[in-house]
Parts: C-alpha cells; structure tokens; sequence
C-alpha cells in the first residue's frame, strides 16, 4: 500500500511525507480505542428521514453538483440515488454526472487558477483557517452526514470531522512555509535556486470510508499551495463532500476554487485523465482502479499521488503487555468496522502467547456493539454495500474451506443486511485469501508464529503491500518493508 499526501507543487519531498503521514493516521486509530470498548444497549435514536430534514434546514444537505459558483444538475438530468448503508433509505438523489459536466468542472477550476495562485501564501492561510473553523463549529452536523451515508457510528464520525479538519488547520500553517531551496553550482558563474509553484489544477479522486478526511487531507495541501481542484467523491458518499463545498464557500475561498461532480465514476475519471488542464491526480481506493488512473495520467503526462489497497500486519511478541495488546489490535482493526486502509488485517502473534491472546482478544471482541451508526452505544455500523459484505464472507468461507477456525462470529449479524458479526479467525495460514487480500471488513485473523525472522517473513508474504505494521512486545530490529 501506498500513502502519500498531495501536495500539488512541482518538487514534493515523497518520501517524508509518506512516512509522516502513515505515523499520524495509526496516531489517530488508538484514539479509537476506547469508544470500541463502550458498551450499551441498541436502541435506533434516530431515522433518515429525521437526520436529512435537520442537515437540509441547517443548508448541509446539498444534492448538486458544485462548478463554479453554481449548484447544478447533470448536463443531461440523469439523478442517481444515494443510500443509507444501515436501513437501505434513499437518503436523496444527486445528479448523475459525465464527461461533458467533468470538462465544465475542469474549467471552472482552470479558469480560478490565476487569481486563487497569484493571492499571497497569508491571504491563502487565512481563508482555509476560515473554512478550517467552520468544519469544527458545524462537527456535529457534518458528523451525523457521514453516519447517514457512510454508517460510522456518530462518535467516530464526529473523530472523523476532527480528523479531516485538523488537514486544513494543518496546511493553512504551512501555506507560509512552502520555502525553496538553493543548490550548490558546479560552476562558479552560476546560481541554482528552486521556487516551488503550484502546478495548476488537480483532480482528486476519494473513496467512501473517510467521506470528509480523505478530500480535506487532499484539497487542503493543494489549495494552501496555490493549485485549484475538480473533486470526486465517491457515489456512495458524496454528501459529506458537498457540505464540505459549502462551507468553504462560506470561508470565502472563491467560487471555481474546489468544484464537485459525480456520478459516472469511468466516464468522470477518463475525462480527468484526457485533460492537459489537469496537471495532477490524487486519489484513494482501490489498486485496480489505481492503476487505471496511472495509466491514463501517462498520456499527458500528470503527476500521480496514489494511496492504494494494503494488508497491514499487527505483531504480537511473547512478552508483549497483553492488556495493551488486546486494547491496540481491537482499536487498530475493528474502526470503521475494519473498513480503512490502515486496519490490522493480519495478527501475528508469537507462540508463546498465542492462546492467552486469543481468549483475550476474543472476549474484548465479543463485547463490541453492532448497531445503526446512531444507536446509543454503537460501536461497529454496517458494512458500506452488498459487495463489501459478500467479499467478507467469501473470504471467510475460503479460510475456514482451508481449515481455519472460528474463534467468535463468522457469519452475518442478525440485524441483517450488511451487518456482520465482529469476528476472529484462529489457525490462519499463508494459503488463505485473508492473509493475501485486504478483507476490509470486521475480521480479524490470527496468525502463529515462532521467530522473530517467521514473523518479518509472513508478514511480508502478502500480495497487498504491509504497511502500518504495529508490533507488540520485543521491539522488531529489522525492517517490514513498505511497499
Ligand atoms: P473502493 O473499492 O474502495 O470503493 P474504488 O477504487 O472502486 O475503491 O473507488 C474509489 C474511488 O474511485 C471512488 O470515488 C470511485 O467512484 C472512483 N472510481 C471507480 N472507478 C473509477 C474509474 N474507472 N475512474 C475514476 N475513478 C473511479
């Protein structure tokens, strides 16, 4: 898997920031720890119906597409509904969009490029604070939209707002610091500065399990720097991206800045792709749609920043502290009901305490809460669609075909639709699908091993990249390597 942070100026430092940003985001999954430990009674607080009627009074349920100053609907009126993954409700619908309404975006945005670059970095700064203090005064709100869309329970949702606001606080700071360099010359007569500039307009391409943290960690570095930006958010999500829209409009970051389409992802994504106005992509999702997008930006030769599927290795030593263990491996794997690209989705753990940990680790499991994301207690939502849950069963049926076995769940949550029980895998082996495929979904397998060399070793026998590897105990002297 692959992290980087778009920054859209001509010489990014790749590689730092890479490593920075994988840091910050397993920072931020222990903060989750303990509301996975919570445990009340289920009860549905509150409907889809009462949430969208409170989100459209308080102006956050925009159901258009954003170009320019105007609020539109497709070129050709196609609508597409959008769902709540927990009921099944049509939350609203949003305009289906293509080719033709991607070129409209894409020069609104090529077309405020001048004006947005040429405001000084402080002018910048001060509007995206604006945008960044408005996100936090409307955290509820924005919050009850991503549970509405995306099925997180509200308490994680409303962590999600801090988290993906904290993206433009962060870059409105360091709006004022994008310095250059000076190079030492071969040559005496010579001179060799670098000026960073913004290279133009960006297309950012974002997934549906951080509906406002994956657009804010990208637009934020892209707009502090001077570039503009067509966003598409994901089909599944995108109202959390349109209240985002709003409220940056509301900061006075100036209309054509940050446009919005969505709708017919290929078609969308092909006429990103095809524009030379569009200098560079960033996107987040999956790596077969990665590479798509790859090959399409060679054709006019953009910058690319992806951020693409992984299979994360939690490791588990013999005199790990197993209360901490338990406690970091439940928060770092069962957020968003496994559904980040960061989730620990292969536990290893060292001979020696393998049965205590998975007793332990089962019965903290086991006390986890399934519920409707606003559900008092709730501490596991839906998974997002019917594909999400028949993959996880699919990869669970082929792990138990090959003799795993199941320590706590295994099968859909008699809620029904796509909730699916918290569940332990034990007796995992190399030949599963769950040890080489992202399983994204609330499964955790369990993994033994005897050496320190065994565990390095498994844990980079995967076909999905390791990234964000948290070892538990024995510090690890040799590197996992980050694909
Ligand atoms: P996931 O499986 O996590 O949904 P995807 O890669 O399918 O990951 O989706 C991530 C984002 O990529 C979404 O916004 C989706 O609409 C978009 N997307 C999907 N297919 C394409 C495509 N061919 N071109 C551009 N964007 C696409």
């Amino acid at each position: 898997m692959r992290v980087a942070v778009s920054v859209g100026v001509s010489t990014p430092p790749v590689a730092t920031m890479r490593s920075s940003c994988t840091r910050r985001i397993m920072a931020v999954s222990y903060r989750f720890v303990s509301m996975h430990m919570a445990a009340a009674p289920l009860s549905r607080t509150l409907s889809t119906e009462s949430v969208a009627a409170r989100l459209t009074s308080a102006g956050l349920l925009r159901t258009k597409g954003l170009i320019g100053p105007n609020w539109i609907d497709a070129r050709d009126g196609k609508t597409m509904p959008v769902h709540n993954p927990s009921t099944g409700e049509v939350i609203a619908d949003v305009p289906f969009m293509g080719s033709k309404d991607t070129e409209d975006a894409i020069s609104s945005a090529y077309d405020a490029f001048p004006a947005w670059s040429k405001l000084t970095a402080t002018e910048r700064s001060q509007l995206l604070r604006k945008w960044y203090d408005l996100l936090m005064a409307n955290k509820e709100e924005i919050g009850q939209l991503i549970t509405l869309e995306q099925g997180k329970p509200l308490k994680e949702a409303i962590g999600e707002v801090n988290y993906g606001a904290s993206f433009i606080e962060y870059f409105a700071e360091e709006a004022k610091r994008v310095y250059g360099d000076i190079i030492p010359p071969t040559l005496n007569d010579r001179r060799i500065l670098v000026l960073k500039q913004p290279v133009g307009v960006i297309a950012a391409i974002t997934p549906w399990n951080f509906p406002l943290a994956m657009i804010t960690r990208k637009v934020g570095p892209a707009l502090a720097c001077g570039c503009t930006a067509v966003i598409k958010p994901s089909e599944l999500t995108p109202f959390t991206a349109l209240a985002a829209v709003e409220l940056a409009l509301q900061a006075g970051i100036p209309p054509g800045v940050l446009n919005v389409v969505m709708g017919d992802a290929p078609a969308i994504g092909d006429a990103l792709m095809a524009s030379t106005r569009v200098r560079k992509i960033t996107f987040t999702g999956s790596t077969a749609v990665g590479k798509k997008l790859m090959a399409g930006a060679a054709g006019t030769v953009k910058k690319v920043s992806l951020e693409l599927g992984g299979n994360a290795p939690c490791i588990i030593f013999d005199d790990a502290d197993l209360d901490v263990a338990v406690k970091g491996t439940l928060g770092s794997k069962f957020r968003n009901s496994g559904q980040t690209c960061v989730c620990a989705n292969r536990i290893l753990v060292q001979d020696g305490i393998y049965d205590k940990f998975a007793a332990a680790f089962s019965k903290a499991v086991q006390n986890l809460q399934v519920g409707d994301g606003f559900s008092e207690g709730a501490t596991q939502g839906p998974l997002i669609n019917d594909a999400a849950i028949q993959k996880v069963e699919s990869f669970v049926q082929d792990a138990v075909s090959k003799g795993a076995d199941v320590l706590l769940g295994g099968k859909r949550h008699s809620l029904g639709r796509t909730f699916y029980e918290p569940t332990v895998l034990g007796n995992i082996s190399s030949d599963m699908i769950v040890s080489r495929e992202e399983v994204f979904g609330p499964v955790a397998p369990l993994m033994r091993f005897k050496t320190e060399e065994e565990a390095i070793s498994i844990a980079n026998d995967t076909n999905a990249g390791s990234i964000s590897s948290i070892p538990f105990g024995s510090r690890l002297d040799k590197e996992l390597h980050l694909h």
